[in-house]
């Protein structure tokens, strides 16, 4: 290798040289010195520019560039390959390196281990040496023992057996080592087992304690969910309870099955709103008691901790609402505590069973009542006891028309015994066999307490009334009579439906919490103006506007009976033109007509809508073509005073239609001359005058006579006349000789349109359930010929009516079917039904009067009577006075069809045909000459059928096919279409 000293100089010389690596340089392969001098020699000499010199260069240097690029490319190539043979080469050598290291590590490893095993067998042989020394020794001594003890054992007795000092101490020593380490053992033992013994003792308690609470958790877990359900019972029948005071079965199913789909537990109830639960008690009246059952189910969430009180003393004393009887039913019902309950069914029931004569609702008796009922309670299951004592009261000992030869106890009955002691001795009586001892059996009202006895009747008994003289009870207090000024307050709503106003009522009282329009109570002494004025300050008030009495537009009165309230709400309305106008005051909203349908609102005020609905069409239809847009609210203020003054006005050249003006049912000259005359019918007198010489009328109740307008009487006098509104508030409470008072006033007003159809079809209504009701009446009282006259009349003006009007007619549905269903097998009812509209006369009703009315004409009985059963009340009363034929002519066919000696008809199913009971149908079969053995077959022969004589056949005894439950509804509802 050359030194850097002992080297040329590179540049000096001009000499390009690889400097790549210690002791590699080498030579170039050519020498471009000359290059390299010529080039020095050139730019000494600075020769003059010349372009092809300056070429010339230029060139070789880019010639000399590209050699010098071409060889170090060249050498950078070689350089790699020789550069990476030498790291693989340094790589093995490495390799080798490693290898010889790792030998040399393990080979040092094995001398260590080595010098450590030598190092511990040194120590090992330093710690044996004495004991091999010991244990030759051992050996030793023990040879001589063994020896010693084999030559003598034969010689030596055992006891005299010895070993030398050292042995022996030895032998002590391991002795005592042994002795020390057993008692160690056995300390240790000893204290494991106590620990141990102490431990599974405790195991054990707690195997035992784990298996006691997860025993007891099992039986609480079940108990729980007994007591669970047990609280869903109490709940469900709680509710159930409450909802059917002072309401029937029938309307409290659907109410009671959405409550129980929205609210299904108590917990669930307690969380609704106040507003929440009036919305789903709308309709169902009494609304205190949807605020009450909401009150309880938060008290029993709140402090009874969702625990349903679950004894009838805790029942009545925790749950607000809930009083004696609901107490005792749930008690009985859910909990199957051994109590009775006394509902009114029961107090009927009772009352009768023990002939009690004295006011049922007296403290007396109510006591008496409850006691005979806790008596008679089934103690196995006295919820079914008590549910079949009521259902005993409701379907068989009913009010009016008891079923006595059907009830099961019958043969314990005081009341049934009494009508047949009654019976009896009216028989012997006639016989003329009357003798001192008329019976056997006592007279029940025997009393020896007679005339102090606070069961005992008040009242003489009324062989009329037979066991119906059961339970008595106190004269009804005639409801309270109340006018109330209603406002229904409407403005244009966003979506175009028009939205009214509606205030909440009070917390507390009367529907409390509902909402209403705007709404005041007419005091008697307040004038007429001063009121509405009072009402536009409340409307002003909630508004924050001013509104003026004037603006307030009588539009009529709507009547809603409370059971304690004559209510008559005076309605008014006001229109106001913008959509923004917002409520100031709390408790106000604006709501639409559908809104207004599903809000907590009662039926008063659903009236009024519907009031204010079917006016607003009959305006609407009457203003004339030309108006346009002659929308009844949009009257303008001359315009109403002008219809106000409608009967009193006369327009030249145009007939003069007289407008009444009377606002009660009876005008009031009428009512001073029939008191006069002493012509007051009872129902009309003044509660309290009607044993005074002279009593007076009570002007809400008396009714206008009809009178035959004599000649020179003025019959057109408005005063005597009474408007549509008034003549409707008549009809609920007229008696058919009143109709032809109200039809004379409708005929000479030209009564039409919606007034006219709602008029008319309340009398029809009527009419068809006079029909029914007072059918096999003596003919002074009541005359199906007359009665039919002014029913056929009405009917055919009301379908003349609807065939004529544009407006809507809700109920025309019903009307038609009722006009088929009356006249079945007319050729003109059925014609008119043929030529009904299409949509209207595929409904649903009048499909099914065509069907009755085809299996009449077809003859078919059986078809019609089975039809029949799908009816509702007032369709059966229209259809009741046809059954008579009909039963006929099922009799009369099935004698000519089963008419053979040897052929047996079973009784009960004839009666299921003929829709009777037995005992009517056997009656019935006795009539017509047909055979009912005794075993209950009826002997069908075509000879045998005989028709009855005239009068021998009583429709009314025949009626069972009306619905037993609907026979004594109040004639008020049954005129407003709610039966
Ligand atoms: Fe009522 Fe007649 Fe029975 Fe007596 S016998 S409980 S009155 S249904």
């Amino acid at each position: 290798m050359m030194s850097r000293e002992t080297e040329p100089s590179l540049l000096g010389k001009s000499i390009l040289q690889s400097t790549f690596s210690d002791g590699h340089c080498f030579r170039p392969e050519f020498d471009i010195s000359v290059i390299k001098e010529k080039t020095v020699i050139e730019n000494a000499a600075e020769p003059e520019r010349n372009p092809e010199n300056e070429k010339r260069l230029i060139e070789m240097q880019t010639f000399l560039l590209a050699y010098l690029t071409a060889k170090m490319e060249s050498n950078t190539a070689k350089f790699k390959a020789e550069a990476e043979a030498r790291i693989l080469q340094e790589m093995e050598e490495e390799e080798v390196l490693h290898n010889e290291v790792q030998e040399k590590k393990r080979q040092y490893l094995l001398m260590e281990k080595e010098r450590l095993v030598n190092e511990l067998l040194d120590l090992q042989i330093a710690a044996l040496t004495p004991v091999a020394d010991a244990a030759k020794e051992f050996t030793k001594d023990y040879k001589s023992f063994a020896t010693a003890v084999d030559t003598t054992r034969h010689e030596l007795p055992v006891k005299n057996f010895y070993i030398d000092g050292d042995r022996r101490e030895f032998l002590d020593k391991a002795e005592a080592c042994l002795k020390e380490s057993e008692a160690l053992l056995a300390e240790c033992t000893e204290g494991d087992h106590k620990d141990n013994s102490t431990s599974l003792e405790c195991l054990r308690d707690m195997k035992m304690t784990s298996k006691e609470i997860s025993h007891q958790l099992s039986g609480t877990f079940s108990e729980l969910l007994e007591l669970s359900s047990l609280f869903l019972l109490v709940f469900l029948v709680w509710v159930s309870e409450i909802m059917l005071q002072q309401t029937q079965v029938a309307t409290v199913i659907d109410y009671y099955n959405k409550w129980m789909k929205r609210w299904p537990t108590v917990q669930g109830l307690a969380a609704a709103t106040l507003e929440e639960v009036n919305q789903m008690w709308a309709g169902l009246g009494y609304y205190s008691r949807g605020k009450r059952l909401h009150e309880g189910a938060q008290k029993v969430v709140s402090e009874l901790k969702g625990h349903m009180p679950h004894t009838v003393d805790s029942l009545l004393k925790q749950l607000p609402g809930v009083g004696r009887y609901t107490a005792a039913a749930i008690g009985s019902i859910a909990l199957g505590q051994v109590t009775g309950a006394v509902d009114g069914n029961v107090i009927r029931v009772l009352c009768r069973l023990r002939a009690i004569g004295a006011d049922s609702t007296s403290p007396a008796v109510t006591e008496t009542l409850w006691s005979l009922a806790n008596t008679l309670v089934d103690p196995e299951r006295p919820g079914d006891f008590n549910q079949a004592m009521m259902e005993l009261g409701a379907r068989v000992c009913t009010p009016k028309g008891p079923l006595c030869s059907q009830c099961p106890v019958q043969s314990h009955c005081h009341s049934y015994r009494k009508v047949h002691v009654k019976q009896e001795e009216n028989t012997r009586k006639l016989l003329g066999k009357l003798d001192k001892k008329t019976s056997i059996l006592p007279d029940i009202e025997d009393c020896v307490n007679s005339g102090t006895c606070l069961l005992c009747p008040s009242e003489p008994w009324d062989d009329e009334l037979g066991v119906q003289n059961f339970p008595r009870k106190p004269a009804k207090k005639p409801p309270r009579v109340e006018r109330t000024l209603t406002c229904v307050v409407i403005r244009p709503g966003e979506e175009g439906e028009d939205e009214y106003l509606l205030t909440q009522r009070p917390n507390k009282g009367l529907l409390a919490g509902l909402w209403e329009f705007p709404s005041l109570l007419q005091e008697e002494k307040s004038s007429e103006m001063k009121q509405k004025r009072a009402l536009c300050a409340v409307i002003s008030r909630i508004l924050g506007t001013n509104l003026t009495e004037s603006l307030l537009q009588y539009v009529g009165e709507v009547v809603h009976i409370f059971s304690h309230i004559h209510q008559t709400y005076v309605v008014h309305s006001v229109c106001l033109k913008g959509s923004d106008t917002q409520t100031q005051t709390e408790n106000a909203q604006w709501l639409t007509r559908s809104a207004l349908q599903e809000a907590a609102v009662s039926t008063g005020v659903k009236k009024v809508i519907m009031f204010i609905h079917c006016v607003s069409h009959s305006q609407r239809r009457d203003a004339p073509a030309a108006a346009g847009q002659g929308h009844w609210r949009q009257r303008g203020k001359a315009q109403a005073r002008e219809a106000e003054e409608d009967g009193r006005r006369e327009q030249p050249g145009k007939e003069t239609v007289p407008r009444g003006t009377c606002q009660t049912m009876c005008p009031a000259r009428e009512l001073r001359d029939r008191e006069a005359q002493n012509r007051l019918h009872r129902f009309e007198m003044l509660a309290g005058t009607e044993r005074d010489r002279q009593p007076r009328g009570d002007p809400l109740r008396a009714v206008k006579e009809y009178s035959r307008p004599a000649a020179g009487k003025d019959s057109t006098n408005p005063t005597d006349l009474r408007p549509p509104a008034t003549l409707l508030k008549t009809v609920y409470g007229f008696v058919f000789d009143r109709l032809r008072g109200v039809k004379q006033d409708m005929i000479i007003q030209r009564v039409t349109g919606l007034d006219c159809v709602a008029i008319l079809e309340r009398m029809v209504r009527f009419l068809i359930y006079a029909s029914y009701r007072l059918c096999g009446e003596p003919l002074r009282l009541y005359d199906p010929r007359i009665n039919d006259t002014h029913l056929q009349e009405n009917l055919s003006w009301l379908l003349d009516c609807y065939a004529t009007g544009t407006g809507l007619h809700p109920n025309q549905e019903e009307f038609q079917a009722l006009g088929l269903l009356y006249n079945l097998g007319s050729a003109r009812a059925t014609q008119h039904i043929m030529e009904l509209p299409e949509w209207l006369r595929s409904s649903p009703a009048i499909t099914l009067a065509l069907s009755i009315n085809r299996a009449f004409l077809e003859r078919n009985p059986v078809r019609l009577l089975r039809l029949a059963q799908r009816l509702n009340f007032l369709q059966c009363c229209a259809l009741h006075r046809h059954l008579v034929a009909c039963r006929r002519d099922l009799l009369l066919i099935y004698s000519h069809g089963y008419s053979s000696r040897n052929c047996r008809f079973p009784l009960d199913r004839l009666a299921r045909l003929l829709s009777l009971d037995l005992s009517l149908t056997a009656r019935l079969c006795q009539t017509y000459g047909v055979e009912v053995n005794q075993d209950n077959h009826v002997v069908f022969s075509k000879a045998a059928f005989t028709e009855p004589e005239q009068g021998e056949l009583h429709c009314n005894l025949y009626h069972n096919l009306v619905a037993e439950e609907k026979r004594d509804l109040a004639v008020e509802n049954i005129i407003h279409g709610c039966a």
